[in-house]
């Protein structure tokens, strides 16, 4: 059994407040393996937790879209039967990785606007509540940069992958999206295969970084894919490469059917950790085009 989280990537290095919120949220998703639960329960617990806390750009702290509306997206998919759900733009509620979790058990599985709603009240979700000053602080800043200079500070976006007991994956993630976006923009977290993946025959992938750029590689699928033949680590490495070729920012956690795992990231830093049978442990650096920081991919 075995858990991983990350609470973004970036330029900046993350708060130690919200270092301390992503291990609540480990020991969270990792006692819920230990009662038997499944990962999929595992992740979205710890990404509701994470989403709760404000600390991250998800929930309460997620970023205001350029017409200052907050419009949140999450998605979560399971290894087994590979059922997904994902919710884009949801206003007004504080987490969509609850209304995600409602989406996997509908015939239909992604949804904007009405039915992202409707999810959210079916899940009896709390309404977000007033935007942070440090939030609206950051919209007048991004009002003043314009669009297009997505990435120049730190991005917390959260998310999870796991494997619980019976060996089976799941993968989730929950944005607020990107520093000064054009109203309406949707990045790679509400896109299975882009941000999400999970299938217990290759692994399981969560995704954080430029949206516009992860997506135009489907990186939760590819490196998925890459462990259909390699170990987590030689995923991560190969899939590094092709990152760090097209001078993308991103990163992300990999988890293969073996249990192995890697975390990478082309940006400075990134905030993510793992919970196991060997304890708990959280970092800021890690697997960095192609040079190991920490000893944390094994
Ligand atoms: N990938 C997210 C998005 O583009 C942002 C992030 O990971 O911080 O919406």
């Amino acid at each position: 059994m075995i858990i991983l989280v990350h609470g973004g990537a970036g330029a900046k290095r993350p708060l130690k407040k919200a270092l301390q919120g992503m291990g609540e949220a480990l020991k969270t998703g990792y006692a819920a393996l230990e009662r038997g639960g499944s990962s999929l329960d595992a992740v979205a617990d710890a990404i509701w937790l994470m989403e709760n806390t404000g600390l991250f750009n998800a929930g309460d702290g997620s970023n205001l879209q350029l017409d200052g509306v907050r419009r949140l997206d999450a998605a979560l998919m399971e290894g087994e039967s590979l059922r997904a759900g994902a919710v884009i733009g949801l206003e007004g509620f504080r987490n969509p990785i609850r209304a995600a979790r409602e989406a996997m058990g509908l015939p239909n599985n992604i949804f904007t606007n009405i039915g992202a709603t409707q999810l959210a009240k079916k899940a009896g979700l709390p309404r977000l509540g007033p935007p942070s000053a440090k939030v609206l602080e950051r919209l007048e800043r991004a009002r003043h940069t314009g669009p297009g200079r997505l990435y120049e500070t730190y991005f917390s976006t959260v998310g999870a992958i796991a494997m619980d007991g019976k060996g089976k994956l799941a993968a989730g993630s929950s944005t607020g999206g990107v520093f000064a976006m054009l109203p309406g923009r949707v990045g790679d977290t509400p896109l299975i295969g882009s941000g999400v993946y999970a299938d217990n025959r290759l692994g399981a992938v969560s995704c954080t970084g430029r949206g516009e750029e992860i997506l135009r590689l489907c990186l939760a699928k590819e490196v998925s894919m890459l462990m259909g033949g390699w170990a987590a680590p030689e995923a991560a490495r190969a899939a590094l490469k092709r990152l760090v070729g097209l001078g993308f920012q991103a990163g992300f956690l990999a988890l293969d059917r073996s249990g192995g795992y890697a975390i990478a990231h082309t940006t400075a830093y990134m905030a993510a950790g793992v919970a196991g049978p060997e304890g708990v442990f959280i970092g800021t650096s890690f697997e960095k085009a192609g040079q190991r920081a920490d000893s944390t991919i094994r």
